[in-house]
């Protein structure tokens, strides 16, 4: 191998060993750490963190990727290693455009103004954070200055969802609007679904131990993965041999852990699914926020949320929970799993409405960054965009714009997009998926999961990040990114369901 090369990826290997062991003490902390470790553990991660950045951002890796110029422009686009030196040499260029002088003050910032929410959240008190809130909005805009950029957000944007901005994204959403809120009004006419099925005591270890047989059917192996509980469920992976999830469960609603325990699985394959030959590189990742959550929803909603895959696991739900279940229906189900109603917490929303609650945060980033909107009127504007979006608004501001941590921990902007991509995304290609191979759609029918499993494994999961977002809508589905399937998906589903 070529000698550049390979001090290339010796060097990228110990950088991705430094990223482990960060994500690692994360997951440690979020799962099993007593509570005394706290301080300790946020110092060791950012450590761990400064050292990986500062190891990335040496001139001899440009050096080094500036040397395989040739080798990369003689090699096809899609070719392994070609694909290493682009994505890397992207990621690169990003990296040492940000003064570490800045990278140090944003993250004491940002630990400053999650520390404050924790106290502000609970008691409805967004003045004091508001300050805080302020300097977030104005180091966001600084780091986004950093980049060459046509508005302001869209560097931001590109740290998750490379290669998306806000040209792209404001008419998509706004076609997508314009398409939901006469769904959502709709069904709010028709009368309401009963969901007590779902809010009768469940005990929590029965709840889990179902949930992971459901892990196990739709593929999660268990011998590079494992299961803990956790406050706020998320995937993570130390290598592509260790793709663990994390789970939550209350014992009087079994669809947290239900759905809670599909979703973080649908992220785990994915990155089960990436190529081993990429271990340690750029490569070995998920492409970007909108891809991953494409599919967590697929396996939690598309699929875990069907008339079919009940089918298949009622019965068995059943026999696990007789004293809950046996006088249930499996149509009472299916309509209690899938209950859309107006909202104002984004968590707890349902397919259909969920988007919105995206949305409106997305809409506000932009106006912010552009100085169109300042903080002291966000409250405000929040609850108008909630009333032109869902027709309700919140009465405080805990359950407004204090509810989710992410402007609360990092920058505004980027932040949310990526959710919204995942649900357009997440239809058009398993639209893809059952068009390419009519096998699919009767393999489901049956339970058997590995050819939908295959089939994503063979188109998206194995490339990881060697191709972006856009490049890899277009290879999978020959075209861009379309919010038509996905319109088609929850019109046909929530018609029949509600009659409309
Ligand atoms: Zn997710």
């Amino acid at each position: 191998m070529n000698e550049n090369l390979h001090e290339l990826k010796t060097r990228l290997a110990e950088i991705s060993d430094l990223r482990a062991a960060s994500s690692l003490a994360h997951w440690d902390q979020a799962t099993y750490m007593p509570a005394g470790g706290v301080e300790a553990r946020g110092r060791q991660i950012s450590t761990l963190n400064r050292l990986a950045h500062e190891k990335f951002i040496e001139p001899r890796v440009g050096k080094l990727l500036e040397s395989l110029r040739e080798l990369e422009q003689s090699t096809p686009f899609e070719d392994d290693t070609t694909s290493l030196i682009r994505v890397t040499r992207r990621e690169w260029e990003k990296a040492v455009r940000v003064p570490a002088a800045f990278e140090a003050k944003m993250s004491d910032h940002f630990a400053q103004i999650y520390q404050a929410w924790t106290i502000a959240r609970p008691k409805n008190d967004f003045a004091s954070v508001a300050p805080l809130l302020e300097k977030t909005l104005d180091l966001s805009r600084e780091l986004a200055s950093f980049f060459p950029h046509q508005h302001i957000a869209d560097p931001l944007i590109d740290f998750s969802d490379e290669a998306m901005t806000v040209g792209v994204l404001r008419p998509l959403f706004t076609e997508l609007k314009n398409q939901l809120v006469p769904l959502v009004e709709a069904i709010a006419k028709k009368p309401e679904t009963d969901q007590s099925c779902l809010r009768r005591k469940y005990l929590k270890g029965e709840q889990i131990a179902f949930a992971n047989t459901l892990a196990t059917h739709i593929g999660y192996d268990w011998n590079r993965g494992r299961n803990d509980m956790t406050h706020h469920p998320f995937m993570t992976k130390f290598s592509l041999g260790d793709v663990r999830i994390t789970n939550r469960a209350q014992e009087n609603d079994i669809s947290d852990a239900l759905f809670g325990t599909l979703h973080e699985t649908g992220h785990a394959l994915y990155e089960q699914g990436i190529n081993p030959a990429f271990e340690s590189t750029p490569l070995a990742n998920g492409t970007s926020s909108g891809v991953h959550e494409s599919q967590s929803r697929l396996w939690e909603n598309l699929v875990g949320r069907s008339r079919g895959f009940w089918e298949i696991f009622f019965p068995q739900i059943q026999a696990a929970f007789p004293e809950q279940l046996k006088i249930v229906s499996l149509d009472e189900y299916y309509r209690a799993i899938n209950k859309v109603e107006r909202s104002l917490v984004r968590t707890d929303a349902d397919e259909v409405t969920y988007n919105l609650h995206v949305m409106i945060r997305f809409e506000l980033e932009v106006q912010m960054l552009k100085g169109a909107l300042s903080i002291k009127d966000l409250p405000d504007a929040w609850r108008a965009m909630y009333r032109e979006y869902l027709g309700i608004e919140p009465h405080d501001d805990s359950c407004g714009v204090l509810q989710d941590v992410h402007w609360f921990a990092g920058t505004i902007g980027g932040a949310f997009q990526g959710y919204t991509l995942g649900n357009i995304l997440s239809a058009q290609f398993y639209n893809c998926a059952l068009q390419s191979n009519p096998q699919i759609a009767s393999d489901l029918s049956r339970g058997e999961y590995s050819s939908l499993l295959g089939w994503l494994r063979e188109n998206i999961y194995q490339h990881g990040a060697k191709f972006t977002a856009p490049e890899l809508i277009e290879r999978v589905t020959g075209g861009p990114l379309s919010i038509a399937p996905y319109m088609e998906y929850l019109n046909g589903k929530y018609s029949a369901l509600y009659g409309l």
